[in-house]
């Protein structure tokens, strides 16, 4: 199973929660600013991502997820 990671970085405070829990430091926060006026999160190393998820749980805004997607290889 693929796993995809995304922000909704207008829901994003830019707290900075997420970067700093991150296991694998795969966050940081942007240098422009959303529509809200925040410095929102993105996936600055996403290949290092783990798909763990602690980032999701962490967010009080709720604005990572995580998201199943296709696999070649499924057989279902
Ligand atoms: S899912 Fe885990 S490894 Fe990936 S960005 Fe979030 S905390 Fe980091
Ligand atoms: S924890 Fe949520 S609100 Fe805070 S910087 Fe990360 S994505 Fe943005």
């Amino acid at each position: 199973m693929a796993y995809r990671h995304q922000i909704d970085s207008e829901k994003c405070k830019g707290c900075g929660l997420c970067v700093a829990v991150c296991p694998k430091q795969v966050l940081e926060l942007k240098k422009e600013l959303n529509a809200k006026g925040y410095f929102p999160a993105y996936q600055a190393r996403p290949d290092d991502c783990i798909h763990c998820a602690i980032c999701c749980v962490m967010c009080p805004d709720v604005a990572i997820s995580i998201v199943e997607t296709a696999d070649d290889t499924a057989a279902s």
